[in-house]
């Protein structure tokens, strides 16, 4: 290889931009291109927030990825002198009676040095008396976790890559022919052909159209609705000043975001929606949607009970069948590889995927087991 070897990274979303700059910063060559832009309203990573946590379950490497995470968000922060890293707290209300998941995790986020608190539901009701606790056991409060700017940091990312020296386009990839072994160069959406030593697909939820035979099924775009509530006038106590960012582990899990920047008070329900087409679904949220958040917010946020919706989004996980990531080479091409399937908790580790991703092609390293394809083949 030579000694500068040139890559390109297709997708600007969390995953893609965060790599295309930590390959930059190790000396490789590196074009980055992408269809819409960074943080565009079809990408996952599109949108205003979302959440920074480190509660994660049991056995899994996304605690220790977040601990890294906590690290890197503020390192970037620092140097370019602005904030996306909102550290307001994330408080997890346990009402569910298998908490195996909450306690499950506690451990891990003692080695991994993450500050956390065990709270009694006494003590949350004491503390935050806006929420309505009657049906939670307990909770955990990250006080250093919170929220992340979305597109903001997307495209900041793009902008330090390119004042860095780095090639950004915005052009799509044709999909035709990718799976052709050998890959040679891209055929891109203006007519030409970017040839490069490594391909690094990074394409969110449109990486199983682009590679059918070989992702197809395994990534998989769901809808996703987010709402935001209008906040009673002059009242501060559902803004980030005051609230944390929550997570309710119940019958189904909901999770919100305060309310901050005078805009509204974002909820959602992680349940995955129905199959979704990122380029060409309509981004209208589903009337049972909004009933179902509307009765929840009214039970678990009283005062909110009958706030006007003032915002909704429409976003897509990219999911995996178990959630975990894909960080693989293409089966039959070495220099093609995948970054991907953030299933709907991705963003926040995008700065350590971009570090992860660029020793791997630079070191001609060996992906981890648990985000590998072969854990669908068994091969
Ligand atoms: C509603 C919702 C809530 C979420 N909440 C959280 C959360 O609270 N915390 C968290 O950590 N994560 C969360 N996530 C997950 C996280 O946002 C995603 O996992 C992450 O943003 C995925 O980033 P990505 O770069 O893989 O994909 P994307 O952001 O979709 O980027 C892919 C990019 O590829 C480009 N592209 C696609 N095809 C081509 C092509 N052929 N040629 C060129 N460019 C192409 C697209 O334009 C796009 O910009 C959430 C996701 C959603 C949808």
């Amino acid at each position: 290889m030579r000694s500068k070897p040139h890559i390109a990274v297709i997708g600007a979303g969390a995953f893609g931009g965060w790599t295309a700059l930590h390959l930059l910063e190790r000396g490789a060559r590196v074009t980055l291109l992408d269809s819409w832009g960074p943080g565009n309203s079809r990408a996952s990573s599109g949108g205003e927030t979302r959440i920074m946590r480190a509660t994660y379950g049991p056995a899994q490497p996304y605690t220790e990825l977040a601990a890294r995470a906590l690290k890197l968000w503020p390192k970037y922060e620092r140097r370019w002198k602005r904030q996306f890293l909102h550290r307001t707290g994330v408080l997890w209300m346990v009402s569910s009676r298998d908490d195996s998941y909450d306690r499950g995790s506690l451990d891990l986020l003692w080695q991994n040095g993450i500050k956390f608190q065990e709270l009694s539901a006494a003590q949350m009701k004491r503390r935050w008396p806006q929420i309505n606790f009657s049906d939670v056991t307990w909770g955990i409060l990250e006080s250093e976790c919170g929220y992340l700017d979305a597109r903001a940091s997307c495209q900041a990312v793009v902008e330090a890559f390119i004042t860095a020296g780095g090639t950004y386009c915005q052009l799509a990839v044709l999909p035709q022919g990718l799976e052709n072994a050998p890959l040679r160069a891209l055929p891109l959406s203006d007519g030409a052909r970017l040839a490069a030593d490594f391909y690094i697909f990074a394409c969110g939820p449109w990486l199983g159209q682009l590679f059918p035979q070989t992702l197809g099924e395994r990534i998989r775009a769901t809808k996703q609705d987010i709402l935001f509530f209008g906040l009673p006038a002059g009242d501060s106590r559902f803004s980030d000043a005051t609230l944390p960012v929550w997570g309710d582990h119940g019958q189904r899990f909901f999770y919100g975001i305060p309310g901050r920047d005078r805009r509204g008070f974002k909820i959602a329900d992680d349940t995955r929606g129905p199959a979704f087409d990122p380029t060409s679904g309509e981004r209208l949220v589903s009337q049972a949607t909004v009933k179902r958040v509307r009765e929840y917010l009214a039970f678990r946020f009283p005062a909110m009970k009958g706030a006007p919706l003032i915002e909704a989004r429409i976003c897509q996980y990219e999911q995996t069948p178990d959630s975990d990531f894909i960080v693989d080479r293409h089966p039959r091409m070495n220099n093609v590889w995948f970054l991907g399937g953030g299933s709907g908790h991705g963003f926040k580790h995008g700065p350590v995927l971009g570090e992860v991703m660029a020793e791997l092609i630079l070191n001609d390293g060996e992906p981890s087991p648990i985000w590998s394809l072969r854990r669908f083949t068994g091969r």
